[in-house]
């Protein structure tokens, strides 16, 4: 039985909490053990896409090094999981209590030679996807993983997967199935078909122009932009000489990714951060995506909620409510006035449990 006091966002009142069996009760708690009287408290933070099973190198890696990436995540306040597409049937580390919770997409859907080798199910024929969509969605835990466009080496530069009619049925299955769906999609070119056909999020959406982020918006279509990510495109250019077009379109697409993330969210996208972790960039690191959201345009307090508390609501999982799970992260200070001391967690807690600091 614990007992912390702090000042609780997002409401910013001071607030005594009580933990018992792992769940928020009523207090006074009697003989209730006081962790930590004063700081910032917060709902366990969601990393809205995640690779949980995908090494550095792009391919999957043993279930105990995938351990090692959940445990690193969860260190760094990250109790919600929201893993976009994994090589590995991670299914085996959701019974554990000492990990976060993760929310399984299954694997990504891609076509042969249209994503990064040895991740995704490759599809001879587009034709397969709203199949293999329902298959996935049977797999996963309420969402599918597309890869919405790649380098087309034919073509030289990115381009869309999927034919808008297969689009629309795959979606649809999806939806059937009570799945929801996201895309990894960087261009522009695949983005109308994918807004259109009814999917519910995409992922990076570098290549968003005004008239997409206002269908996305009225349609309430959300955005994870992978900011940090994003970090990588000059290089992925740099490696991409023998396509001029394709690595200038990375170029620009890097250049514009921080005014793309601002017009959406004054358009009203909700935006949610995602660390991209497990392809090119490491665990543990939601902090740096709070801060470039910020830099991006979403206040101090929306940039954490869009790791916290409104990310939850999304994915459909309760905030600080008595009778909710006693996933929280409190900090020295807080963390709306500097969102540095995200880096420093004074306490994580996962399930009732201190995982990290008291
Ligand atoms: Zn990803």
């Amino acid at each position: 039985m614990f007992r912390l006091r702090g000042v609780l966002l997002p409401d910013g009142v001071e607030t005594e909490l009580f933990v018992d069996h792992g769940v928020l009760v009523d207090g006074p708690l009697p003989g209730a053990e006081t962790l930590l009287d004063g700081g910032w408290i917060v709902p366990g933070l969601v990393d809205a896409h995640c690779h949980i099973g995908l090494g550095q190198g792009g391919g999957p890696v043993e279930l105990d090094e995938a351990d090692v990436q959940a445990r690193t995540d969860r260190d760094a306040g990250a109790l919600l999981i929201r893993d976009c597409g994994s090589p590995v049937d991670t299914s085996p580390l959701q019974a554990r209590d000492d990990l976060p919770e993760i929310i399984r997409a299954g694997r990504h859907v891609a076509r042969p030679k249209r994503y990064i080798p040895g991740i995704a199910l490759d599809l001879d024929d587009p034709a397969l996807l709203p199949d293999v969509v329902a298959e996935q969605a049977a797999a996963g835990d309420g969402w599918v993983k597309l890869v919405g466009d790649w380098i087309d080496r034919g073509v030289g530069d990115l381009a869309p997967l999927w034919p808008d009619d297969v689009l629309v049925e795959a979606v649809g299955a999806a939806h059937a199935a009570g799945a929801r769906v996201t895309a990894h999609v960087f261009g522009t070119d695949a983005l109308p078909g994918l807004i259109r056909a009814g999917i519910d999020c995409i992922e990076h959406g570098t290549g968003l122009t005004d008239d997409l982020i206002a269908e996305m918006a009225g349609r309430g279509t959300a955005l994870v932009p992978t900011l940090i990510n994003v970090e990588n495109f000059p290089g992925i250019a740099d490696q991409a000489s023998r396509y001029p077009a394709y690595a200038g379109h990375m170029r620009r697409l890097y250049d514009g990714a921080y005014d793309t993330v601002r017009r959406a969210v004054e358009a009203g996208v909700p935006v949610y951060a995602g660390t991209d972790a497990g392809g090119g960039i490491d665990h543990g690191r939601l902090a740096d995506e709070v801060i470039a959201l910020h830099r991006a345009g979403l206040s101090a307090a929306d940039a954490l909620g869009a790791a916290s508390w409104a990310a939850r609501e999304w994915l459909g999982r309760p905030g600080l409510e008595l009778g909710a799970r006693a996933d929280l992260v409190v900090y020295r200070t807080d963390p709306r006035k500097d969102l540095s001391v995200l880096h420093e967690p004074a306490l994580v807690m996962l399930r009732g449990r201190p995982v990290r600091g008291a």
